[in-house]
């Protein structure tokens, strides 16, 4: 099963890191739902293109048509990717975070928002000026379909609405009905957006078979490097909308007014949403890291996956103070993302000793899905400051959570260590 996704060789592999209890180990990164180390092939790729970069867009020169190309190349390579429909836009922007905060800014007048309590913020925040209906946790994914239907039914069905739903969570890494939850959008006349940034790195998605309207992935959680972002969907209402970021490359006309003022023509294309010099690199990484996740085969890498969460789960169940956090129950097909508590520790210390006494990199707190972690939980948080949380008093319940995530390039080594050290 190792050499299964070799062509998804990662960076950091070899990297050591001291331990409290003197010596050092390799470093086991077991935080990829944070940040995925980034594809060798992406590196590769990057430092090959690195000599060459100029200017996007309006540079004449010879390496400024070279970096144009490849930035629409990147483009295209993300819509073949996702299996956008013609006439989809893709959007390049700093992360998920910013497509969806770019997609908020680009409902149209009067349009209601419908989104689960349990998203991570970045799905569940960006909505300030639209009115927002938070929907209850589900347990079950059929319960979830139901619960949305039931809030759309009530409403105008000629008014514009949205729904956000994410297609793998970043707490329990289950998977949700993301095709079911689209066709009772449409049905209802609502449309869709699905936050993919814990999907796209563990699952095929296609566009056109969820029939979801649009798409939103970070680069830093799909082998490439931090600072890019997708927006990919329908392109009526990013065209319609105001411009994300005003300033050149949105603009294709500016022109003085008589009266002293300036009228300005947008682009109706993506390029309205990212005015300003792009990040090329980013872009460029984006595409490099789906090329390579296309040719590797998400097939290879599901079953690796797989084994992988088994290992994890098969030794976590061992250990009777540990509870694995989940709203849909051990059947329900997930990504290897998994949180856990342990009874009697709290989960910033455990995750501490994780890495201090076994070099192993994991997540605690409250993984910016606040209300989704207090159901799971059965606790209230309160009011923590950022991700974090606030230590549990001896003998209470858990206030946050261990997270465990994982993907191409792990090795059984890693995991395995992970479950030695948890016992
Ligand atoms: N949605 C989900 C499901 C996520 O896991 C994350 C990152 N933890 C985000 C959105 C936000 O991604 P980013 O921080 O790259 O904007």
């Amino acid at each position: 099963t190792q050499t299964v996704c070799a062509p998804l060789a990662v960076l950091g592999r070899d990297v050591t890191v001291p331990l409290v209890t003197g010596g050092e180990v390799t470093y086991a990164a077991l935080d990829y739902a944070a940040s995925a180390p980034a594809l060798q092939r992406v590196w590769d790729d990057v430092a090959a293109y690195a000599p060459y970069y100029g200017s996007v867009h309006r540079g004449a020169g010879y390496l400024s048509q070279l970096s144009t190309d490849l930035f629409e190349n990147a483009r295209r390579t993300v819509a073949e990717f996702l299996d956008c429909r013609t006439g989809d836009q893709v959007v390049f922007t700093r992360s998920t975070t910013d497509s969806l905060n770019l997609l908020a800014g680009a409902l149209p007048a009067g349009c209601e928002v419908f989104v689960f309590e349990t998203e991570h913020h970045a799905s569940l925040l960006p909505w300030k000026d639209a009115r927002v209906t938070y929907l209850d946790a589900p347990r079950t994914p059929r319960q979830a379909v139901e619960t949305l239907e039931r809030a759309l039914a009530d409403r105008d069905p000629y008014g514009p609405a949205l729904v956000c739903v994410t297609g793998a969570s970043n707490v329990t890494g289950e998977l949700w009905p993301v095709r079911e939850l689209a066709a009772a959008a449409h049905a209802h006349g609502a449309r869709i957006v699905l936050d993919a940034a814990q999907l796209a790195p563990h699952h095929p998605v296609s566009v056109r078979d969820l029939d979801v309207d649009w798409v939103a992935f970070s680069g830093h959680k799909l082998y490439a490097p931090f600072g890019s972002g997708v927006l990919a969907g329908r392109a009526d209402w990013l065209r319609e909308a105001e411009p994300y970021l005003a300033g050149g490359g949105a603009s294709r006309r500016v022109t003085r007014r008589a009266d002293g003022g300036v009228d300005v023509e947008w682009h109706d294309s993506a390029a309205r949403h990212e005015a300003g010099s792009p990040n090329v690199i980013g872009a460029y990484s984006i595409a490099s890291a789906c090329k390579a996740l296309t040719e590797a085969g998400f097939d290879a890498l599901v079953a690796r996956e797989l084994h992988l969460i088994d290992t994890v789960r098969a030794g976590l169940a061992e250990v009777p103070e540990v509870r694995i956090l989940s709203l849909f129950g051990d059947d329900a097909p997930r990504v290897g993302v998994i949180s856990f508590v342990v009874e009697g520790w709290n989960s910033s210390h455990f995750a501490a000793a994780l890495s201090a006494e076994y070099g192993i990199g994991v997540r605690d707190g409250l993984f910016c899905a606040h209300p989704l972690v207090r159901t799971l939980l059965g606790s209230d948080p309160g009011s923590q400051g950022e991700c974090g949380a606030p230590e549990a008093a001896p003998g209470e319940k858990s206030l946050n959570a261990i997270r465990v995530s994982f993907g191409a390039g792990t090795p059984d080594e890693h995991v395995e260590r992970f479950v030695t050290a948890v016992r």
